[in-house]
């Protein structure tokens, strides 16, 4: 009797351990793949060298052959992690020159966080040891401009208003630049929460494995340029 219940409980905890392993082993496999070569101020000067060849019109295009576009299929290495705006004139990978497997974006109208956004960047630095997080606001922001004009608004557009406005309260802007000026102080707002954020993100950014920035794109010359380096 005493064998049987002991034969049974062997079984569930190799049970247990199987499961354990077949969970968890593709997350730490790709965790320990994942070590980044790069320092964050070695990824952020990647990053906006891409952005002058960009702006020079000297891309290079780099990373998109099928070589390469195979040899990623065990894994990715990013260099940096962005959270741009959706809009369609800030496509990421093209205003910095880069191809598969360099940057991870999240993308959200006005660059806000929500807890799916703030998800996606914590795998991003925590799993993947991403060593650079950029926040990049634009120029002309529809959300940004939504949010400041404080009308209703239909459906959950509403809501990605709301959290720029409470991102921006408190902030004073000139009304001439106000766009301008209230995009750049979201974008601060969502480096400063990022900062902030306990469980994975400030743990590394205080280890200095992780490096945070501001960025906004100007739609007509391309240029990315820092708003707190
Ligand atoms: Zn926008």
């Amino acid at each position: 009797m005493g064998t049987r219940i002991l034969n049974k409980e062997v079984i569930v905890f190799l049970r247990r351990c199987f499961f354990l392993a077949v969970f968890f082993f593709p997350v730490l496999a790709n965790a320990a793949n994942a070590e980044s070569p790069m320092s964050p101020d070695q990824a952020l000067q990647e990053l906006m060298a891409g952005n002058q060849r960009f702006v020079a019109e000297k891309v290079v295009h780099p990373n998109q052959t099928e070589l390469h576009r195979k040899d990623l299929v065990e894994g990715q290495k990013p260099f940096a992690a962005i959270l741009g705006c959706s809009d369609s004139r800030v496509a990421t990978d093209l205003v910095f020159d880069r191809g598969l497997g360099d940057l991870f974006v999240a993308r959200v109208a006005g660059n806000i966080l929500d807890d799916a956004v703030l998800g996606s960047l914590e795998y991003g630095v925590g799993v993947l040891k991403i060593p650079l997080i950029m926040v990049l606001g634009h120029e002309s922001c529809g959300a940004v401009k939504a949010a400041i004009a404080d009308k209703p608004l239909p459906g959950k557009i509403e809501s990605i208003a709301k959290e720029i406005r409470q991102a921006i309260h408190g902030d004073t802007c000139d009304p001439k630049d106000q766009p301008t000026c209230a995009t750049k102080a979201n974008v601060h707002a969502m480096v400063e929460r990022l900062k902030n954020s306990q469980e994975v993100i400030a743990p590394l950014v205080k280890s200095g494995k992780l490096k945070i920035v501001g960025a906004f794109y100007d739609l007509e010359t391309g240029k990315v340029e820092l708003t707190n380096p």
